[in-house]
């Protein structure tokens, strides 16, 4: 039984011509399958769906041909053809209980139109602004073109009620619809009735929003999505202007969704922003109109949450991250057992799911984008195949999801750590700054463990191969994890030995997390990793009072956080704490008393002096475990043991989110391992061809 205070979260909200069952609802977000994986995508937001949120929405999907975002992989609604793509998902959710939503995107000046080739159109000529900075410059947009894209819109419209959605978008958020770029003076500079004022300048969302309303003819509801302040713009929408735009247009759709700037202004990682923090832009906006209003803010406490709605901030509890990390959510706040959420940790690999153009992944839940192709459930598993027990080796993410996927399965479980701590590289990796959340990957898995009578856990417990061959286990996983390698090779330096080493004193991310300090005041960070690890230790030892100078041949700094949308954030960080930046530069040397550099272009070669020198570069498995129990096969059938696999970064040195993955495919596994198999072992979209 759910605890009453949370009942506010469970009442009925009426949408124009459509009822709400709770106030849970999943906001439109992309996912890297879109129009490519429609299967997928369908059974994606189907799991959400049984999970109890009372909308499920798309991805923003394309409206036309003029306007499409390849490579990105989204929706499309250009015509006909795609209406049983988009059906599938309508019908899946349905069938699930809940209400589909659509969110019809002309993205203008955002689309490059690699695909179809055409000149973007825009309410000016200006560059597109897609992250890519492609040589493509959209054409401002004339009267006609305004005429062709309402037009284009209503046929969207119509395609999305002949799909079955339940809800329509129109979408002028995220600097991703060609609504806000009229909206916003940063890009409308027009002298026509669509440019100059305000009044003009919204003139194109109010007739999209009017044109939407009257095409759906109280079949279904109409949402709009809407930037409500361009923090980062000095001549973007800002508060007053907003609120003259919901004052005027406030009730003509049937939910207002708002959104503060673009994407990377909404969807925060940890590092950078607590929950709830979009509060500040859309507190008050509520007020402006009659019609409920949705807002997002990675929201997974139910005590936040119904702050939401009693303070009048909120009217839905929005969510695109806190569903992707568990779809089941709202029926566990309503099953009375919170504690069971798998909470989000904030880290955005979802999202480079979208910027890799690869379907959708999530560190907390790594049935995210496998429910169709794989049959993976965020909630259920299959039972197992026998009366077996298994050994798990090692306590981090990975060791943590095997033995809990194993126990929900009905194995025996043993699960034996080493050191006093569970949650392996987790346990240290969360102690870094802003890192905090991350922790959330440990608790939800003891949380569960701790639930499951079948798996037993056993700290200070270094196992040698004796030890696992001793128990009679059917199974061992050596889940033992990584280690940072001391020798320089990673990405730039491939061998041991290519970067001759002096007397400098040399220390891994290992070392600094495990609490070693060096003696000196200066130390350089040769950052070959490229991902957040070199970053978050500048930051580290910088708040310690070190000098840091972070040194990586990536022309920006922790580079590959570009697709977690917080690089921008993070070189800003290090640049305001003083860290000396050396972009485009590797260590050739490590000296006696500094590293000799070269430039990556030029090889010219620099110095810089340091008392000690953090190498960020690659990591080797520790495999020890795993090459001894081998070694030793000739004893396994003696011993009743019939498989040993690495998991995780025991197997290969990966993402947190990787290693949670093979921890569950171990278990999803465990009776018909695929490493070994001549076909694909899960389900394609294949184009089925005429001939
Ligand atoms: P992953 O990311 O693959 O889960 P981690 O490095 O986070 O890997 O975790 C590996 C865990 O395995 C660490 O907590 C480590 O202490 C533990 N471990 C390593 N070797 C052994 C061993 N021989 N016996 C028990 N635990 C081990
Ligand atoms: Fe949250 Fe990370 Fe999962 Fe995204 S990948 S939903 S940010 S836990």
């Amino acid at each position: 039984m759910r605890d009453p205070a949370y009942d506010v979260l469970f009442e009925p909200v009426p949408i124009g011509p459509v009822v709400a069952k709770n106030r849970f609802f999943q906001v439109p977000h992309c996912n890297g399958m879109g129009y490519r994986d429609p299967r997928a995508c369908a059974e994606m937001r189907a799991v959400k769906a049984q999970g109890g949120w009372a909308v499920v929405c798309t991805e923003e999907a394309e409206i036309h041909y003029t306007s499409e975002v390849t490579p990105y992989i989204e929706a499309r609604i250009w015509d006909d053809a795609d209406i049983p793509a988009l059906a599938l998902m309508a019908d899946r959710v349905h069938q699930c209980g809940s209400l589909a939503g659509i969110e019809l995107a002309y993205n203008g000046l955002d689309g490059s139109n690699l695909h179809s080739r055409v000149a973007p159109q825009a309410p000016s000529a200006l560059p597109v602004i897609s992250g890519s900075s492609h040589p493509v410059q959209a054409r401002a947009m004339t009267r006609r073109d305004i005429a062709n894209l309402r037009r284009w819109h209503r046929q969207a419209v119509d395609r999305s009620l002949r799909a079955g959605f339940d809800l329509v978008y129109v979408y002028s958020g995220h600097s991703l619809g060609a609504a806000h770029h009229f909206l916003s003076r940063r890009y409308n500079h027009r002298s026509d009735e669509y440019g100059g004022s305000l009044h003009n300048r919204m003139r194109l969302l109010r007739e999209l929003l009017e044109d939407t309303v009257e095409e759906a003819a109280g079949r279904a509801a109409v949402a709009c999505r809407v930037t409500v302040d361009e923090t980062m713009c000095r001549d973007g929408i800002d508060r007053a202007e907003i609120e003259e735009v919901i004052g005027e247009l406030g009730e003509i759709p049937d939910l207002w969704d708002f959104v503060p700037g673009t994407w990377e202004d909404d969807s925060v990682t940890s590092r950078f922003s607590a929950e709830a923090h979009e509060e500040q832009w859309v507190r008050g906006l509520k007020a402006l109109t009659s019609k409920p209003v949705v807002g997002v803010g990675r929201f997974t406490s139910p005590d936040t949450m119904v702050r939401m709605i009693r303070q009048g901030i909120l009217d839905f509890i929005g969510a695109a991250r806190p569903s992707i990390a568990d779809p089941y959510l709202p029926a566990k706040i309503e099953q009375g057992r919170p504690e069971d959420i798998r909470e989000c940790i904030g880290c955005n690999i979802c999202v480079t799911g979208d910027y890799t153009m690869s379907p959708i992944r999530c560190t907390q839940n790594p049935s995210m984008g496998e429910e169709w192709r794989r049959g993976w459930h965020p909630e259920r598993y299959r039972p197992r195949h026998a009366d077996e027990r298994v050994l798990v080796v090692g306590a981090g993410p990975a060791g943590l999801e095997a033995a809990m996927s194993l126990g929900k399965r009905g194995y025996q479980v043993t699960l034996a750590e080493r050191s006093r701590t569970l949650g392996g590289r987790v346990a240290s990796e969360s102690r870094l700054p802003g890192l905090a959340e991350w922790i959330r990957v440990v608790d939800y898995r003891l949380g569960q463990i701790s639930q499951l009578d079948n798996v037993e856990h056993y700290l200070e417990s270094d196992m040698t191969a004796d030890d696992a061959l001793d128990h009679g286990f059917a199974h061992i996983a050596v889940a033992t994890g990584s280690a940072w390698r001391r020798d320089g090779v990673a990405r730039w330096h491939t061998r041991a030995g290519a970067m001759p080493t002096g007397t400098l004193e040399l220390l891994t991310p290992d070392d600094i997390m495990s609490g070693t300090r060096p003696q000196g005041g200066r130390i350089a960070i040769f950052d070959d990793d490229r991902y957040y690890m070199g970053g978050v230790l500048a930051e580290l030892l910088r708040s310690e009072g070190y000098d840091v100078a972070l040194v990586t041949p990536e022309p920006l700094v922790s580079a590959w956080t570009v697709n977690t949308m917080e690089q921008h954030r993070i070189q800003a960080r290090l640049m305001e704490a003083g860290v000396e930046l050396h972009t485009s530069t590797a260590v050739s040397a490590v000296l006696d008393d500094g590293l000799r550099t070269e430039c990556v272009f030029t090889g010219r070669e620099s110095r810089i002096d340091a008392a000690a020198a953090v190498l960020v570069t690659a990591r080797l498995p520790v495999d020890g475990l795993l090459q001894e129990l081998s070694a030793r096969r000739d004893e396994w059938t003696g011993r009743g043991l019939t498989s040993v696999r690495a998991v995780g970064d025991a197997l290969t040195p990966g993402t947190i989110a990787a290693a949670v993955w093979d921890g569950r495919r171990y278990a999803e596994e465990l009776e018909a391992p695929t490493d070994d198999a001549d076909s694909t072992p899960y389900l394609r979209e294949l184009t089925a061809l005429d001939r």
